[in-house]
């Protein structure tokens, strides 16, 4: 392969690519092909894949933190290929290249260290270490069946596999994973089902509230979102809406909510608090950080009611019937 073919593969694919450097052997740094599955941000178009070609040979490595793959560029657009099983010219064109250049994993992985010849230092981006994730081996020994409190509290079968959620036996408390956009998990909090524990909420692993929202995870690019306060009021607003929830773990709204908000670039925002004193103050500080950025919309519970003690109908016609926030938050009607 050599530059014109990465270029035209990368054409197929419909991803960015940089100049490149050489037409028969040097590199092109590219965006990652394989981002939709490895990538905290599916449509990551940073140039963060570099690829080396030459001497019959081409040897990619993407810097993303989370996808790192490191092999030949014919085996990443394998990948690639898989993931867009409907893009038929890619297919084509990749199959024409197979016969020509071997791409066998294991081979070019032993030749890799020895022929790949990095960016600039300068221009690669450090992998680094979330120094706040926890092993995933933190979720081992709990319960994965759905608890009969969840089924009470209407989460069904699919939103508690989809949310990742289990059950403390020891504890008597629904676990919640917390997961950063990107996937890593990096807390749980407990939900006490007894009625007797005086903490409604347990917090395992010392997580920092202030540094992710609830939900975050399955945020969806470009796509409205709902802001409700805790745990099950979104997981339950996700489940009957189909528009994706999340709750700050606390009373605060941080600097990194609002850029996590920023980042995702929501066409509108949906503030759907509990309708009580507190909920609506929080509603209102949730408001005043995000007023200047984002279209919001405020969805009224019926008085002393929370997202979650409403039915998935009421849950959908109170998201319907939000109503946009012009100055003062409006409380009823
Ligand atoms: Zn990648």
């Amino acid at each position: 392969m050599d530059s014109d073919d990465i270029i035209t593969a990368c054409e197929l694919m419909g991803l960015a690519y940089g100049p490149a450097r050489g037409l028969h052997e040097g590199n092109i740094s590219i965006a990652c092909p394989i981002a939709l599955r490895t990538h905290g941000d599916p449509n990551d178009a940073n140039f963060s894949c570099s690829v080396s070609y030459g001497g019959g040979r081409s040897l990619a490595k993407c810097f993303s933190s989370n996808c790192q793959f490191h092999g030949s560029f014919m085996w990443l657009l394998k990948q690639a290929a898989d993931l867009r099983p409907n893009n038929q010219r890619l297919q084509a064109f990749m199959e024409a290249f197979r016969k020509s250049e071997k791409f066998d994993a294991t081979a070019h992985l032993a030749s890799i260290e020895a022929s790949y010849e990095p960016d600039r230092e300068a221009d690669k981006p450090k992998p680094k270490v979330d120094p706040l994730a926890i092993p995933e081996t933190s979720l081992d020994g709990f319960d994965r069946v759905r608890h009969p409190y969840a089924i009470w509290r209407g989460i069904t079968q699919e939103s508690w596999d989809r949310w990742g959620l289990s059950f403390d036996k020891d504890l008597q408390r629904i676990v919640f994973p917390v997961r950063r956009s990107n996937g890593t998990l990096i807390g749980l909090t407990g939900r006490d089902v007894t009625g007797l524990s005086d903490r409604k909420y347990h917090n395992y692993s010392g997580l920092k509230r202030s540094e992710v929202l609830f939900g975050e995870q399955l945020l969806v690019q470009e796509q409205p979102l709902v802001i409700v306060e805790g745990q099950i009021d979104a997981i339950l607003v996700d489940a009957a809406t189909g528009v994706s929830a999340v709750a700050p773990l606390g009373e605060g709204f941080s600097p990194k909510h609002v850029a996590k908000i920023c980042e995702v670039n929501p066409p509108y925002v949906v503030l759907f608090p509990d309708n009580d004193p507190a909920g609506r103050i929080q509603a209102s500080k949730i408001a005043h950080s995000l007023a200047e950025r984002f279209f919001l919309q405020l969805a009224v519970p019926p008085p002393g009611k929370d997202p979650g003690d409403m039915t998935p109908d009421e849950i959908r016609e109170c998201v319907e019937n939000s109503k946009p926030v012009l100055g003062a938050l409006k409380w009823d009607g």
